[in-house]
């Protein structure tokens, strides 16, 4: 399941899915080639009732594992720490001065992170929905990913 992909992304990423995978026979256990006409029907049975198959993944029915297989091979993965550091310097903006206290200065995230963790992790949280809901950032199960600039 891929979460916040923008319509036109999701059908540009699909051409790629059809595109980069291949057809494949179960039954025959045999890839597919397409024929003269572009179509595929497996030449030992005549199906065409057929998975997809990458060269790294599969086989499977359906296209969405292979557009999400592609995410996860090919878009920069957002690490839980990449995802914290953006969170603070999100919050940082907020305050770009910081705060003065005994004569130190403190960064706004350090004091959010060291006197109320709980809320720290919910701007974390809120951060990352914010991102993928506007277009940076997609969800694949557990993991977050880039939505490259060559996709938009
Ligand atoms: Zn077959």
């Amino acid at each position: 399941m891929i979460e916040g992909l923008d319509s036109d992304i999701a059908e540009h990423l699909k051409q790629l899915a059809w595109e980069q995978s291949e057809a494949f026979c179960y039954n025959d256990y045999i890839k597919v080639p397409k024929d003269k006409n572009g179509n595929t029907f497996c030449p030992k049975c005549g199906s065409d009732d057929l998975m997809r198959i990458l060269p790294y993944d599969g086989p499977e029915y359906g296209i969405e594992w292979v557009m999400e297989a592609i995410i996860q091979q090919e878009w920069k993965l957002v690490s839980s720490s990449d995802i914290k550091k953006a969170t603070e310097d999100f919050i940082d903006e907020l305050y770009p001065d910081g705060f003065e206290i005994c004569g130190g200065q403190y960064y706004a995230s350090d004091i959010l992170k060291n006197c109320s963790p709980g809320d720290f992790e919910a701007q974390v949280s809120e951060y990352q929905d914010r991102q993928v809901e506007d277009g940076y950032w997609v969800e694949v199960g557990n993991s977050v990913y880039v939505v490259p600039e060559d996709m938009k």
